[in-house]
């Protein structure tokens, strides 16, 4: 047998198993490990495609992460903030197009007008849809007490990326300053978990400086956390950032993407029944880079419903595709393009990541740890 398999064939993977496997520069091995990870995520999770439906509603933020194209210190980018109406709006359209649930995502504020905000279009959207709909929050770092008002409004799921789980990383790829702080992001991602929510982390992939052997430090951190659910992707540079200026030392496009693949079809072998997100980084590299994200093992995509006249000024990173497109695509399309590929959308499903509720049920039926 070869060796990819007789790697992923063991109870449990060493780091080095781990590093080997994401170093493959043989296109017949990635091969070898891609179709592992879909064959685990078929008998774990099933094939079919879990969609959330993203709403980037507001790019005011508070932070300066030295990646990001929406930084409060670019002035190039033009400030909004949807209304309560605009977002329903989308949600509206959402529910037409059979979507299960939504991903409130935007920049980071924390004053207790925004927080109050959020808690009260987190209850007008539950009013506006069925009990069941799914509201995935993307807000950043809040504290205890704002993670558990949404989470009591109704949100159930939680995203907040680690960014890297190398301390010394995340100070490289961030100002030095308390309002970046690791062991804050670390703190954060503990406390939505103890809240209850679904919790989702995930890194950026082929950072300036970064080293293979972070990458299987960020899967291990992954795994260590009893993650539900992941979203990484791609580092992609923006010219208006201060790591721009390092984009000597990154890894070409196309090699950042089947890093990214790889780093996905690994984390599918260690942790079969959680949720994984092809994300739109990956099409922006190659226009069927989310569709070999799902080849790869994972199990969700989210299309973008931001209205075409916001979506523009929510450049995170540069050449985000379909700008000009009010929706990204209609559903139908989705579905047809993704049957071409042999995959499906599974419409009729909340798409909960089951390795949440396996935790779940073994706990019983409680809900919060914290309440
Ligand atoms: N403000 C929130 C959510 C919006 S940013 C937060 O930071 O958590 C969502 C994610 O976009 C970040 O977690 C980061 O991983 C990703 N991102 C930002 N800039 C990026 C870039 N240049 N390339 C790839 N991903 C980026
Ligand atoms: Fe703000 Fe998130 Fe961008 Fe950091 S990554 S600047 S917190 S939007």
């Amino acid at each position: 047998m070869d060796w990819v398999n007789e790697i992923a064939d063991q109870q449990e993977l060493s780091k080095e198993d781990i590093i080997r496997l994401l170093s493959i520069t043989d296109k017949a091995e990635q091969d070898d490990l891609i179709r592992r990870a879909y064959s685990v995520k078929a008998s774990a999770v099933g094939t079919k495609v879990y969609l959330r439906g993203l709403i980037e509603f507001s790019n005011q933020c508070r932070k300066n992460c030295l990646y990001c194209g929406i930084r409060s210190r670019n002035p190039k980018v033009q400030r909004y903030s949807m209304s309560v109406e605009e977002i329903l709006q989308v949600v509206e359209q959402a529910k037409k197009n059979q979507f299960t649930g939504i991903v409130l995502q935007g920049g980071e504020i924390q004053s207790p007008d925004f927080t109050n905000r959020i808690t009260g279009l987190i209850v007008k959207i539950k009013k506006a849809t069925d009990p069941d709909f799914r509201i995935t929050l993307s807000l950043g770092e809040q504290s205890l007490q704002t993670y558990k008002d949404w989470f009591h409004a109704g949100a159930q799921r939680y995203l907040l990326r680690i960014e890297t789980s190398s301390e010394a990383l995340y100070r490289k790829i961030h100002p030095d300053n308390e309002l970046h702080n690791y062991n804050t992001r670390l703190e954060c991602l503990e406390n939505v978990q103890k809240t209850g929510y679904q919790t989702g982390t995930g890194v950026m992939i082929g950072l300036p400086c970064q080293s293979i052997e972070n990458l299987a430090d960020d899967l291990l951190f992954i795994k260590h956390m009893d993650i539900d659910m992941v979203g990484m992707g791609p580092y992609l540079e923006h010219a208006d950032t201060p790591l721009y200026q390092q984009k000597e030392l990154l890894l070409p496009l196309l090699d950042r993407l089947n890093l990214s693949l790889r780093m996905i079809a690994v984390l599918r072998i260690l942790m079969p029944t959680i949720n994984i997100a092809s994300t739109t980084a990956l099409q922006t590299i190659v226009p069927f880079g989310r569709e070999l994200g799902l080849k790869a093992g994972a199990n969700v995509l989210m299309p973008n419903l931001t209205p075409a006249k916001y979506k523009s000024q929510y450049l995170l990173y540069e050449n985000k595709p379909c700008l000009e497109e009010e929706a990204d695509e209609c559903i139908d399309c989705l579905a047809n393009k993704l049957r071409m590929t042999g995959e499906e959308i599974a419409f009729e499903d909340y798409g909960d990541s089951k390795h949440f509720t396996k935790k779940h049920r073994a706990w019983g039926a409680g809900q919060a740890i914290f309440t």
